[in-house]
């Protein structure tokens, strides 16, 4: 008879995968147990059993066990219990749920400082990150453009897309996707009900720790609307004629329909499109034309990119007016690591340039 045998295979995606050889075949095989003596019986059980032990526990380790850099085996709450696992896209929505978490869950961010979310490759243990999350936490609107499909067909647990509800009325629409505008987290109020949708989830998912989770997030939201309160002052400081915004890619239409200030970016939402010669000469045009009087290059989006509003700035005699972070928050250790950080520094770094 033929013993049964089980192979690992990594999927296209990156997925791991057990799957059982000749499966017609080895059903003939346990068929034919039957009517065999006593003796060849155990033998041929025994061949099962030893097959079981050598090829599919292996094979079910490599799948669950290893190669989990970014799955840490949650480990044990206050109380003795497994803490939940929230696994997030971005960093900001990384971040959101560590201060809404606190000790009492599992955070684990896929993408890390500096990674454009529009253009980011899955790494293959993003797929195990995913399948085994009891809640996974992301922007949508098509921001996560690959990890989408991934989610989708991955993910077991929760999944809560933060910027997909009638609270937050999408600007525009990308030409290359054909999706709303996602960076809704540059206006603070918006931000605040993705804290609201990250609380809510968090604590269906884990209702032991529910009055820990809103505690931690009503802390928070005054936070975020102090910054709120405080943008929309900052701003208010460059005068109006000055309030224009030349930027590297389309990035910040929320910043400034919330804070009222003018913008412009050499491509549009999504930087899946490599910038052509005719961006730049419309927006040099542009930036002569309006007097703006400086432009802003960003940390998460190609250096090709950055360097075409070096070349606007040479061509036109406006100045870089420093860097904006756009789609993530700045290094671990830094004050533009947390949210709030980070959008003090875009805010101040505007006001600065532009007043
Ligand atoms: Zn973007």
């Amino acid at each position: 008879m033929r013993a049964l045998a089980a192979v690992g295979v990594v999927s296209t995606d990156g997925g791991t995968q057990i799957g059982l050889t000749d499966g017609a075949d080895d059903f003939k095989a346990l068929t034919a147990l039957k009517g065999m003596t006593s003796d060849s019986m155990e033998h041929a059980m025994r061949r099962i059993v030893l097959t079981w032990v050598c090829a599919i526990l292996p094979a079910m380790f490599v799948a669950w066990g290893c190669g989990s850099d970014a799955t840490d085996t949650p480990s044990a709450g206050g109380d003795g219990s497994k803490r939940i696992t929230i696994v997030c896209t971005t960093t900001m929505i990384a971040d959101l749920a560590r201060v809404i978490a606190g000790d009492d869950a599992e955070v684990v961010g896929i993408m890390k400082a500096g990674e454009d979310p529009h253009v980011y490759e899955m790494r293959p243990r993003d797929t195990q990150a995913i399948a085994m999350a009891d809640l996974v936490l992301m922007n949508g609107l098509h921001l996560e453009a690959q990890l989408d499909h991934v989610v989708e067909n991955h993910a077991k647990g929760k999944v809560v897309r933060l910027a997909e509800t009638e609270k937050i009325k999408p600007l525009g629409v990308d030409e290359v996707s054909g999706a709303p505008d996602p960076h809704c987290w540059f206006n603070v109020e918006y931000f605040i009900v993705f804290a609201e949708r990250a609380r809510d989830a968090i604590a269906e998912v884990d209702p032991k720790h529910a009055d820990a989770y809103r505690s931690r997030a009503a802390t928070y939201i005054d936070e975020l609307k102090l910054l709120h309160t405080w943008a929309g002052k900052r701003i208010a400081e460059i005068p109006r004629e000055r309030r224009i915004m030349v930027t590297s890619h389309d990035a910040f239409q929320y910043l400034g329909k919330a804070y009222d200030i003018e913008v412009h970016a050499v491509i549009g939402m999504s930087t899946e499109q490599p910038p052509t010669g005719r961006d730049k000469i419309a927006l040099q045009k542009l930036v002569i034309d309006r007097g703006a009087k400086a432009v802003f290059i960003e940390t998460s989006v190609s250096a090709a990119l950055n360097d075409m509003v070096r070349q606007i700035a040479d061509a036109t005699g406006a100045k870089i007016g420093g860097t904006l972070y756009s789609d993530s928050l700045g290094d671990p250790a830094t004050p533009e690591s947390t949210y709030l950080g980070m959008f003090r520094h875009n805010i101040d770094t505007l006001a600065e340039a532009l007043r």
